[in-house]
């Protein structure tokens, strides 16, 4: 028997992008529109004001940004960082390391508040780090080691600060409430529990955030001085950049599947699943990476046990069954796998069918 399948046959368990819902594929073949053709530009508003109920917010400055999750967590910094302000980060994996970079790009003085990767970040020590930072930043779901960190208490207690999020692999997937938690600014993506294709970066950045902006950040493209001309929210639209228009058909397809749905009923279908695979690898005998307590359900991270060839398993998986798992990252490169459990692909029988084959696999 061949073992070859098809590619959209693929299930897309890896630390994303996860399968699309099938609206945001089908999205992706609508007719081209102009980007200031007046149907574009009520999807644009539409896809805005679905991310403004998926954020949880009523921030007016909510947009999709043309670009990865990454692009976000660069509008977030330019736009906020200028040299010599004080940004505390705290860094217990991959995607904080990230951030420090990007602000010391800005020339920010980075206060670094470290956890070990698999642990999650201490709010008290974040919030101890600096007297007077202006931003303090933290990755709300760290993809790297499958841990949460706990956003809440620092919107709280952050004073003076401005509260920054990354949300890309939380958003749709575990309750996050940009608005009751204080937070000022947060960014995601569109690959992980919102089940939309790569390419675009939902931001959202409150009043508060706004009055305290960099006058003229680094970078012309980010500068979300372009919100008001892109999205429409400061009155006349005019031409900044050509959006990516089938994107945002697809992101606002997808929003709209996850809103059908509801937005509490998609955090909850990602804990179910989440917490199926934790017990099913643990059947397995396997043993869980990522702090009891702040285990992510979208996103699950294994030890992968001496004498099993890392590589050899992650390709089985893809060739024998379709299905793609990711490997460890930095340190724990050769040491975990990285399970994602996200959007479209958070279903009990993708989690069923992984740990069938993945004790098969690994016998
Ligand atoms: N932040 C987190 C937590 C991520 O997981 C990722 C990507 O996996 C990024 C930022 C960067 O997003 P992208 O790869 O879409 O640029």
């Amino acid at each position: 028997m061949s073992t070859e399948r098809p590619l959209s046959d693929r299930v897309l368990m890896g630390p994303g992008p996860c399968n699309p819902y099938p609206e945001a594929v089908a999205a992706l073949g609508r007719p081209m529109l102009g980007h200031l053709d007046p149907e574009f530009v009520q999807i644009l508003d539409e896809t805005c004001d679905r991310l403004r109920t998926v954020f949880r917010t009523t921030n007016p400055r909510t947009v999709p940004i043309s670009g990865t999750g990454s692009a976000g967590m660069e509008a977030a910094f330019v736009n906020l960082v200028g040299p010599g302000d004080v940004v505390v980060v705290g860094v217990n994996g991959l995607f904080g390391e990230r951030m420090c970079d990007v602000a010391t790009r800005c020339g920010a003085d980075v206060v670094r508040v470290d956890a070990p990767w698999g642990q999650s970040l201490d709010p008290a020590a974040l919030l101890a780090a600096h007297p007077s930072p202006k931003v303090i930043a933290v990755v709300h779901a760290e993809t790297s080691t499958g841990v949460r960190n706990d956003v809440e208490e620092l919107g709280a207690g952050k004073g003076d600060a401005l509260l920054l999020v990354d949300a890309v692999t939380s958003l749709g997937g575990i309750p996050l409430e940009i608005d009751a938690w204080g937070v000022d600014v947060a960014y995601s993506g569109t690959q992980k529990c919102l089940g939309v294709a790569p390419g675009l970066a939902p931001l959202t950045l409150n009043d508060r955030a706004w009055a305290r902006r960099v006058e003229k950040p680094q970078s012309w493209y980010l500068d979300l001085g372009m919100i008001g001309e892109y999205a429409g929210t400061s009155g006349a639209r005019k031409y900044h950049h050509t959006a990516p228009i089938s994107m945002v058909f697809s992101l606002h397809a997808g929003l709209g599947a996850l809103l059908a749905e509801g937005l509490e009923a998609a955090w909850q279908r990602h804990e179910s699943c989440g917490r199926a695979l934790h017990e099913g690898l643990e059947r397995l005998g396997l043993e869980l990476f990522a702090e009891k307590g702040h285990r992510l359900p979208e996103l699950t991270t294994v030890v992968i046990p001496d004498g099993v060839d890392d590589v050899a398993v992650r390709r089985t998986l893809l060739e024998r069954h379709g299905i793609e798992i990711g490997g460890g990252v930095g340190p724990l490169a050769g040491k975990v796998w990285r399970i994602g459990c996200m959007g479209h692909t958070a279903r009990p029988r993708n989690v069923t069918l992984l740990l069938a084959a993945l004790g098969e696999v690994i016998g």
